[in-house]
């Protein structure tokens, strides 16, 4: 049985009141009137307008040169990391041409998409560590250009994003954020040039931006507001699972926090310290409105319920901290990243540790995983038939297989070769 020892004021996490109208509204004014639409909305919800919104080369260098040496070396150390899982990821893809039967070639390849738009969130925090995810993968995936955006915050320049997307190899740099700049590079503007893939993380309105423009351009998946889910047993150390649990609700009022345990004790006091840190959490404005509203603690019977109930919510991030951590791989399916045991944490996945934090929210953990190079390869297929004796038999079965369909012209293409090369009679 599962038992709420906390339940979420509010049971929705469906963000602000009129997203989708909102949303729509801004990408239909972006498609008709292009960089004046831009700049309005800019001025509207970043209270920003400067002279142009893509940096000039002078710009970035001067800018990168305000980023202390230090910040500088860290964000090259995490891009590192991050390349490497990137490289690897891309390693274990293969193109591959095989025959299948005698005389028919089948073959695969991975084909980088041409053009990548990067989003990098910076409403309330500068997500430095999203340009690592965004622009390092897709530049290891093969993307030949790539434009990121990122909004200025509270009306300063996030200098440590700029950097981090400059070294990731950003090709072109907007001081851009919200639908504005995720309408801009899906349908292009004047001085915006349109992308094939829209890719990175964002809060709601972000989020619905993509969903609405997804067809016309292409998604990496739907990566809105952030969701940790704790799994843990009677051996969790209650002051990390509460840590843990405060450090993803940190991200937004709207950012569900989860603790699923078999353990009344460590229940109880969980929910004392994360009352008690949150006193003078700085960032307690956030994280106090998120564990209120979308903080949920669940008591179940034992391990196997609570894996189960954590597929069930599907989220983003899933800790486990129990004592063989790595029984969840076999135990859950549905997540977008996995954390085992405690000497990990989301905190390393979301800022050093390699693998992508641009994870799948809303139950997408459902039919996608996170941000990887493959989201920046298409994956095409093609064939080529070298002899006449296979083409006549294929010829044969398509004319039949396309009568069954009632496509007389799909048919036809096969009757062709039939008779082009083994003398078939013509049916028609
Ligand atoms: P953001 O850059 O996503 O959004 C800021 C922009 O939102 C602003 O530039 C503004 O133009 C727009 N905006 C704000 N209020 C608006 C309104 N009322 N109407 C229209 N547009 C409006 O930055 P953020 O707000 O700090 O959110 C970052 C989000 O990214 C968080 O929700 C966080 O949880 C999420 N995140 C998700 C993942 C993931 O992989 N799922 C990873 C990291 C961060």
């Amino acid at each position: 049985m599962a038992t709420h020892v906390k339940s979420p004021a509010e049971k929705s996490s469906a963000g602000p009141e009129g997203v989708r109208e909102t949303v729509a509204a801004v990408i239909a004014d972006v498609r008709d009137r292009g960089d004046a639409a831009v700049r309005e909305y800019s001025e509207k919800f970043d209270n920003w307008s400067p002279a142009s919104f893509r940096l000039s080369a002078e710009e970035i260098d001067r800018i990168v040169a305000t980023v202390p040496v230090q910040a500088i070396d860290d964000i090259r150390a995490v891009q590192a990391r991050v390349r490497a899982f990137a490289q690897r990821q891309k390693d274990s893809l293969h193109d591959f041409e095989v025959e299948t039967e005698p005389g028919v070639r089948l073959g695969q390849k991975n084909i980088p998409v041409r053009a990548a738009g990067a989003y990098v969130p910076g409403g309330r925090y500068p997500l430095v560590a999203s340009a690592h995810m965004t622009v390092v993968t897709a530049k290891v995936a093969g993307v030949e250009r790539v434009a990121a955006c990122t909004p200025p915050i509270r009306g300063e320049i996030p200098a440590a994003t700029i950097a981090a997307m400059h070294l990731a190899g950003a090709d072109e740099i907007y001081l851009l954020g919200g639908v504005q700049a995720v309408a801009a590079m899906a349908v292009g503007t004047e001085t915006i040039g349109r992308v094939d893939l829209l890719a990175g993380p964002g809060n709601a309105y972000v989020a619905e931006a993509k969903r609405q423009l997804y067809g016309e351009v292409g998604i990496d998946l739907f990566a809105g507001p952030t969701e940790i889910l704790i799994v843990a047993d009677d051996a969790a150390d209650p002051f990390v699972v509460a840590v843990d649990l405060l450090s993803q609700a940190e991200h937004g009022p709207d950012s569900p926090a989860v603790l699923i345990t078999d353990s009344a004790a460590l229940a109880r006091e969980v929910i004392d310290l994360v009352d008690r840190i949150l006193v003078d959490m700085p960032t307690r404005d956030f994280a106090g409105p998120a564990w209120r509203d979308h903080g949920e603690v669940v008591l179940v019977d034992d391990l196997a319920q609570a894996y189960a109930l954590a597929d069930d919510y599907a989220f983003e991030h899933v800790q486990v901290l129990t004592r063989n951590p790595r029984e969840a791989l076999t135990a859950m399916r549905e997540y977008g990243a996995l954390f085992l045991g405690e000497k990990t944490c989301v905190s390393y996945g979301d800022k050093v540790i390699g693998t992508n934090h641009t994870l799948p929210t809303r139950k997408a953990a459902r039919y996608t995983g996170g941000l990887w190079v493959g989201k920046y390869l298409k994956t095409v297929t093609y064939q080529e038939v070298t002899s006449q004796a296979a083409s006549a038999e294929l010829g044969r079965l398509c004319g039949r297989a396309a009568r069954l369909e009632l496509f007389e012209g799909h048919a036809r293409s096969g009757d062709v070769r039939a008779h082009k090369y083994e003398g078939d009679p013509l049916p028609w």
